[in-house]
C-alpha cells in the first residue's frame, strides 16, 4: 500500500493564519484573551450578518454547553435533540444534569423531522413537562428545515439551539446558517469548514447574552478587585493563538466553501449512472450548503453484492479514508434508555450511507484515485 493517505477532511490553511498568530507572540499576547480574539469575533459577525453577537471559545461543545446554561436548562430539565448527529450535540444535555429527548430526521435534508418534533413536544407536555429547548443541526452543511421548525418553536414557546458546527458558510434564503437559532453554535476542530486547530463559537443575538456568555466561559468573576465568584465558572474562552490562525481561515472560507462545492459536484457527476447510489443534496434553491461533508446513500444491491459495506472496504483498501454516517444518538449506548420519537428514517440512513472524502484541498490525482474505487466496485 504505497499510495498515501486520502483525508476525509483535512486542515487547509490559507496562507496568513501564520501571519496572526506571529503578531500574538510578538505582541506577548499568548493567552485566552486579545487582539486576535477580538478580530475573529469581529470577522464571524460581518460574515454572519443579521446583527449577530459572537463570542469565540475553545469549542463547539463547549458553545453549546453555555448555550443551553444561558436557555435555563437545569438538572431535570427535557431537551429535544435531534438523533442524527455528532454526539457533541447532546452530551452537554447530561452536563447540565437535564434529559434529552431524541427525535428523528426527516429524507429531505436529514436534520429534525418537523412531524416528530411536534409528536415529541406534545407528548411531553401532556406527560406534565414543557421542553427547555430544541437542539436542531445543519448535518454536513445542509440547513435544517428552517421555517417548519421555527413554526413548531414559536407555537409552543421552546427556543432553539441551533447547533451549526458543520455549516459555517451554509446559508437558507439568502440567511447565513448559524443565525437562525435563538442561540447559534460553531465549530472550528481540525476537521471543519475552517479551523482554529480546535476551537468554536457561540452566536447571540444581543450583546448582553453575548457578554454572560464569556463571563460564564471565564470563571464567572464578579466585579471585584479579589476573585469572587456567585455562579458556576467555566474555562471555556479561545485562546489569542488560535484565533490567530482563525483570522487567516476567515479569508480563506469563501474559497473553501466553494471548493468543498467543487467536490460535492464531482461527486454528483461520479455517481450519475449509478442508479443504487443516491448523493446527498439540499432539496431546493432556497438551500445553499456548505457540504463540508459530501455524503452519499447506498441502496444495497442483492444481484451484484454491492451494499454500503462493500464500497468502505474498498476505499479503505485503497487508503481512502470514508466513514458511516453519524450513528444516531438514540442507538448509542450511553443515550439508549432516553425517550426517542419518530421512526427509522436516521437508523436506514446509518446502515446505507457514507460521507466521502470532501476537503477543499484534495488534487485532481486523489479524484483520480476515488473515482477509480469507484468505478472499479461497481463495473463501469
Ligand atoms: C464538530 C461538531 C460539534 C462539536 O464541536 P467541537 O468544536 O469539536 O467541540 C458539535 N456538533 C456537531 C454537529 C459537530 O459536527
Amino acid at each position: 500500500m504505497n499510495n498515501p493517505k486520502i483525508w476525509l477532511s483535512s486542515p487547509h490553511m490559507g496562507g496568513n493564519e501564520q501571519k496572526f498568530v506571529n503578531e500574538a507572540f510578538d505582541t506577548n499576547w499568548v493567552a485566552p484573551l486579545g487582539p486576535n480574539v477580538n478580530g475573529l469575533e469581529h470577522d464571524l459577525e460581518s460574515c454572519l450578518g443579521n446583527q449577530s453577537q459572537v463570542g469565540a471559545l475553545s469549542s463547539g461543545t463547549a458553545a453549546i454547553h453555555l448555550g443551553l446554561i444561558l436557555l435555563g436548562v437545569q438538572a431535570g430539565d427535557e431537551v429535544l435533540c435531534q438523533s442524527m448527529t455528532f454526539s457533541a450535540s447532546a452530551n452537554p444535555i447530561l452536563y447540565q444534569g437535564a434529559i434529552p429527548v431524541f427525535i428523528d430526521s426527516e429524507t429531505d435534508t436529514w436534520n429534525l423531522c418537523p412531524i416528530a418534533l411536534e409528536e415529541a413536544i406534545v407528548d411531553r407536555i401532556a406527560t406534565g413537562k414543557t421542553p427547555k429547548a430544541i437542539i436542531a443541526v445543519h448535518l454536513y452543511g445542509v440547513p435544517y428545515q428552517i421555517d417548519e421548525i421555527r413554526t413548531i418553536a414559536d407555537k409552543y414557546g421552546i427556543p432553539i439551539l441551533e447547533d451549526s458546527a458543520e455549516a459555517l458558510g451554509s446559508s437558507y434564503k439568502g440567511q447565513k446558517c448559524g443565525t437562525f437559532g435563538d442561540i447559534g453554535v460553531l465549530s472550528f476542530n481540525g476537521n471543519k469548514i475552517i479551523t482554529t486547530s480546535g476551537g468554536g463559537a457561540i452566536v447571540t443575538r444581543t450583546k448582553e447574552l453575548k457578554d454572560r456568555a464569556v463571563f460564564f466561559a471565564t470563571q464567572s468573576r464578579d466585579d471585584a478587585p479579589h476573585y469572587q465568584h456567585s455562579e458556576i465558572g467555566y474555562n471555556y474562552r479561545m485562546s489569542n493563538i488560535c484565533a490567530g490562525i482563525g483570522r487567516g481561515q476567515m479569508e480563506v472560507l469563501d474559497d473553501h466553501v466553494a471548493l468543498r462545492r467543487k467536490m460535492h459536484a464531482f461527486y454528483v457527476d461520479l455517481f450519475k449512472d449509478i442508479a443504487t447510489v443516491t448523493v446527498f443534496e439540499a432539496p431546493n434553491d432556497d438551500y445553499f450548503a456548505n457540504y463540508w461533508l459530501s455524503s452519499i446513500v447506498v441502496e444495497p444491491d442483492a444481484v451484484k453484492g454491492i451494499n454500503r459495506e462493500a464500497l468502505r472496504l474498498a476505499f479503505e483498501q485503497a487508503n481512502i479514508e470514508c466513514r458511516p454516517l453519524w450513528k444516531p444518538m438514540h442507538l448509542q449506548p450511553i443515550f439508549e434508555k432516553y425517550p426517542y420519537y419518530g421512526s427509522t428514517v436516521a437508523e436506514t440512513l446509518f446502515e446505507n450511507g457514507l460521507c466521502l472524502p470532501s476537503g477543499s484541498n484534495l488534487t485532481n490525482e486523489e479524484r483520480e484515485r476515488i473515482a477509480g474505487v469507484v468505478r472499479r466496485v461497481f463495473g463501469l
